[in-house]
């Protein structure tokens, strides 16, 4: 066997779904309409501003000839969670799959690490790699698209024949010259169903993402969350799978069935009371080892403020009222918020002791809003 196939069969053998391969030409057609979603003001601040250099693999390593691509699936067999009832019972809320099992980034980085020494081995030279596993320099999905991973679905996600778009996608930039692949045909037809699915249109059109509205996005942002997409979040904690779950690829699709992605018990549906109270320690112990382990607890301490709004129950007030005198503004702020959602009258006396003693102007303005709200019932 040759170099490709040789490595393609290692790629199997360390536990990688799927492995391909594309030249290292740019994309300029990308890099257009990159730029004009950018003065759209589209892209997520995730996106590197050097929108050259990301759909330019010869930028980012000077004498790149090919461009290996790696998928491995994190569907797992567990039952797709949709009971409206567990989240209502148990104040639960939900982290999307992408992070229910340990970092993709330190997995994928890993086995990339072994492709490459696996090819200096094979090839008896130091060879010049770039990794990417979604934080790296380059575009990801149109890479794995043009190496025909999967074809693109309208949800903008890269869809797998087998796997679904439940899939982490990585890949390194190479000097070495490999046999390339062909993408493959896409299969959306006349389907819509993730555009009609999106909660806050953030799909505003067939492969047109606005980043800026998706909860996927929004959900692990900083700071205060805009009033209009409260209540849309739902009992979303971490992430959004909408446009993924009503997808009809995504149904019966095979699972990698990989220990790192499963989730431990009821994680995925964490219970969303003791999380308003994350200290470094618990927030360490229970997400340290996961894809949410790089933003801090304060977005998950927020969107727990916002899933009990959301879930209007009684049984949460006493939480919330507690987190109008935790340290951070944006968790007292989206406490008050939250307290006005369930609409209880009486705590509008633990509203205005809050106002007497708030410094933080938006918090001040976030509790006379609640307050607001409260008088009108
Ligand atoms: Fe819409 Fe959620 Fe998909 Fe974002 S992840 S585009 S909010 S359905
Ligand atoms: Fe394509 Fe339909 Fe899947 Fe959207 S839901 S990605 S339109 S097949």
């Amino acid at each position: 066997m040759g170099l490709t196939a040789d490595m393609k069969e290692y790629a199997v053998q360390i536990g990688l779904d799927e492995i391909k391969i594309t030249t290292a030409d740019p994309f300029p057609q990308l890099e257009r309409l990159l730029n004009n979603l950018k003065e759209r003001e589209y892209l997520s601040s995730f996106v590197k501003d050097d929108l050259k250099l990301i759909t330019s693999p010869k930028e980012v390593l000077d004498g790149a000839r090919s461009v290996i691509v790696v998928a491995m699936a994190y569907s797992i067999k567990e039952p797709m969670i949709d009971d409206n009832q567990d989240y209502k019972t148990g104040l639960r809320g939900k982290i999307a799959r992408f992070a229910w099992g340990k970092d993709y980034h330190q997995v994928l980085g890993e086995k990339l690490e072994q492709l490459i020494e696996f090819l200096q081995q094979e090839t008896g030279q130091q060879i010049e790699a770039v990794k990417f596993s979604d934080t790296g320099p380059t575009v990801d999905r149109a890479l794995a698209r043009r190496a025909g991973i999967g074809w693109q679905g309208k949800n903008c996600n890269i869809i797998h024949p087998q796997y679904g778009s439940w899939i982490f996608l990585g890949g390194f930039i190479t000097d070495l010259e490999l046999e390339i692949d062909s993408p493959i045909e896409g299969k959306c037809g006349d389907c819509r169903k993730c555009i009609e699915a999106c909660p806050t249109g953030a799909l505003e059109d067939d492969y047109l993402l606005n980043s800026n509205q998706c909860l996927g996005y929004i959900t692990l942002s900083k700071g205060y969350i805009d009033h209009k997409y409260r209540r849309k979040m739902g009992t979303r904690l971490w992430g959004c799978d909408t446009c993924q779950e009503v997808c009809p690829h995504n149904q019966e699709v095979a699972t990698g069935d990989h220990v790192e992605f499963k989730s431990q018990g009821l994680a995925s549906r964490p219970a969303v009371t003791p999380l308003l109270k994350l200290t470094d320690e618990s927030y360490q112990q229970q997400f340290g080892q996961t894809a949410m382990n790089w933003r801090g607890k304060r977005p998950i301490q927020r969107n727990a403020a916002i899933i009990l709004g959301n879930l209007k129950d009684e049984r949460a007030i006493f939480h919330l009222q507690d987190g109008l005198s935790d340290p951070k503004p944006v968790v007292r702020a989206h406490s008050a918020w939250a307290l006005a959602e369930i609409g209880a009258v009486r705590v509008s006396k633990d509203l205005r002791q809050a106002l007497e003693v708030e410094v933080d102007q938006q918090v001040k303005d976030e509790l006379k809003l609640a307050l607001e709200k409260l008088n009108k019932k």
